[in-house]
């Protein structure tokens, strides 16, 4: 009887079962210098000739924190997950990286293909992970949210 209470509870109440239950978005930034240039621009265009960029990544992990220690997740844990993917592309040409792995998203390393190549090789290793941010400037950014 209580089950069947609680069950219809749910479906009928379900803000005030959630009240407590805010997620919250945390995010974990890195930085790499690396070259890069993108095939598929038009004939002319600036970026189509190699140039290089002071990246910024924004890792973001959505979750509850845990009751006890207050935390979704621990930054360090996020770094050690995602060092691995910064050193493969840190001081190189981007391009020749995606060859070499054949990745076709970093052979056109978009800042929009950078995000979802970050994305695809972290959401195993990183539950919860919301979305990936790739900065190419200060004020170029895209975030990659599937
Ligand atoms: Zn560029």
């Amino acid at each position: 009887m209580h089950l069947i209470f609680v069950i219809l509870h749910r479906i009928y109440f379900p803000q005030k079962e959630n009240k407590n239950i805010v997620p919250v978005i945390i995010t974990k930034e890195f930085r790499f210098e690396a070259a890069h240039y993108l095939p598929n621009m038009p004939e002319g265009h600036k970026c189509r000739r190699m140039h290089g960029h002071s990246f910024k990544i924004g890792v973001k992990v959505k979750g509850q924190p845990d009751a006890f220690s207050g935390i979704v997740m621990d930054f360090a844990e996020i770094k050690a997950i995602v060092k691995p993917l910064i050193e493969m592309l840190d001081h190189y040409v981007i391009n020749e990286v995606g060859t070499e792995n054949n990745s076709p998203l970093l052979q056109n390393p978009t800042s929009e293909n950078l995000a979802k190549w970050f994305f695809e090789s972290l959401k195993e290793k990183l539950p919860g992970l919301y979305s990936i941010e790739v900065y190419e400037t200060c004020t170029s950014y895209c975030e990659y949210i599937p």
